[in-house]
C-alpha cells in the first residue's frame, strides 16, 4: 500500500525539498502551507496534495488532513516541519513576538499532532517525525526564545515517544544544524526588527552577531536533513533523536559525552562567548 504523509512549512526551504523527496521515493504528499502554490503539485501530479494549513489555525489542519484522506485514502504520517525564529536581546523582546514563536513552533506542533493521531491510529499506527534542531541540545545567546521554543519541542518529541508507542505511533526528533540555504536566517533577522537592541548589550550584541556570521561550522546540507526525515519516517527500530550537521554533532557530543564544565567551556569558545569575556575584561 502507497503511504501517505503530510508535511507543514512546504512554501519554501526544508518543507519544500522534503516534499520532492517523498514524492519521489513513491509516497503521497500532502504539501502543506499558508497561501497554496501549485508549483509541487504542478511538478508531481499524481503524488502531490497542495493544501491550505496554517499551524495556528486548527480548523485548517483538520481541513488540509480530510483533503489528504480524500485524495488518498488515508495518513500514515506527518512532518512538524513549519518554524519560525527571531535574533533578539531577550530583555527588549516584545510578549507578542515570543507568543508568535512559541504558537508555530510548540503549540503549531501541538495542535498537528493532536488531530493526526487518530487518523494514524486509525490505520493501525504511524509515524511523527518533529524538526527540531540543534539550539534544542544547545541553548544560543541571542536566540533565547528560539531556543525555549525548540527545547519544548524536545521535551514533546522524549515525552510522546513513549506515550504514543502505546498507539503504535513512533515519534521521531530530527535536529538539523544551520542551514544557509533556506529563507529562515534571512526571515529571522527581519522579525528582529520589533527588538531594538538595548544600548547598555550593543558591544555585546554586535559581537555575538559577528561570531554567528563566523560561524566555526560548515553549512548543514538541506538534502541531508532532508534524507534524515526520510530515514526517521521509514526506521522500524525505537531511535527518537536524528542528529545532522557539523555543529549538531559537536553540540550532541560535548552536552552527552562530556562533564557539565566541559560543556559549558566547549560552548563559551563555539559561541564566541570567550573572546567576549577576553575583550570585556
Ligand atoms: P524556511 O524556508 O523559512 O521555512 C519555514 C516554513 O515554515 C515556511 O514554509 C513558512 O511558511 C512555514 N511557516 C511559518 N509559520 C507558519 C505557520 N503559522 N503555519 C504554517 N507554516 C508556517 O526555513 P527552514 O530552514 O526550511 O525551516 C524549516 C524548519 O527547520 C523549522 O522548523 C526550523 O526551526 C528548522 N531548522 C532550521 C535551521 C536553519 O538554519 N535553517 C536549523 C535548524 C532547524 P510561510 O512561507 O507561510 O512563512
Amino acid at each position: 500500500m502507497t503511504k501517505t504523509i503530510l508535511i507543514t512549512g512546504c512554501s519554501s526551504g526544508l518543507g519544500k525539498l522534503t516534499a520532492r523527496h517523498f514524492a519521489e521515493k513513491g509516497w503521497n504528499v500532502v504539501a502543506t502551507m499558508r497561501r497554496p502554490d501549485p508549483e509541487l503539485a504542478n511538478a508531481y501530479p499524481a503524488r502531490i496534495l497542495v493544501a491550505a494549513l496554517d499551524v495556528g489555525d486548527p480548523a485548517s489542519i483538520e481541513a488540509a488532513i480530510e483533503a489528504g484522506i480524500a485524495r488518498f485514502g488515508g495518513l500514515d504520517a506527518v512532518v512538524n516541519n513549519a518554524g519560525i525564529t527571531m535574533v533578539s536581546i531577550f530583555e527588549a523582546t516584545p510578549a507578542d513576538a515570543i507568543r508568535q514563536i512559541f504558537e508555530t513552533n510548540v503549540f503549531g506542533m501541538v495542535n498537528v499532532i493532536q488531530a493526526a493521531v487518530p487518523h494514524l491510529r486509525r490505520r493501525g499506527g504511524g509515524t511523527v517525525v518533529n524538526v527540531g534542531s540543534g539550539v534544542g541540545i544547545a541553548a544560543m545567546p541571542l536566540l533565547s526564545v528560539y531556543s525555549a521554543s525548540k527545547q519544548a519541542v524536545e521535551g514533546l518529541s522524549e515525552s510522546l515517544s513513549y506515550e504514543l508507542s502505546s498507539q503504535n505511533i513512533r515519534v521521531r526528533l530530527v535536529q538539523p544544524g544551520a542551514m544557509r540555504s533556506t529563507n529562515f536566517t534571512t526571515t529571522g533577522m527581519a522579525a528582529s526588527q520589533a527588538a531594538p537592541v538595548p544600548e547598555s548589550y550593543r558591544p555585546y550584541f554586535d559581537h555575538m552577531l559577528q561570531s554567528m556570521i563566523n560561524y566555526p561550522f560548515a553549512s548543514t546540507e538541506e538534502q541531508s536533513v532532508v534524507e534524515a526525515i526520510h530515514a526517521a519516517a521509514t526506521d522500524p527500530t525505537d531511535r527518537l533523536r536524528y542528529q545532522v550537521g557539523p555543529d549538531v554533532e559537536e553540540y550532541a557530543r560535548l552536552r552527552w559525552s562530556t562533564s557539565e564544565d566541559a560543556y559549558r567551556a566547549g560552548m563559551h569558545r563555539l559561541t564566541g562567548h570567550t573572546a567576549w569575556r577576553d575583550m570585556a575584561k
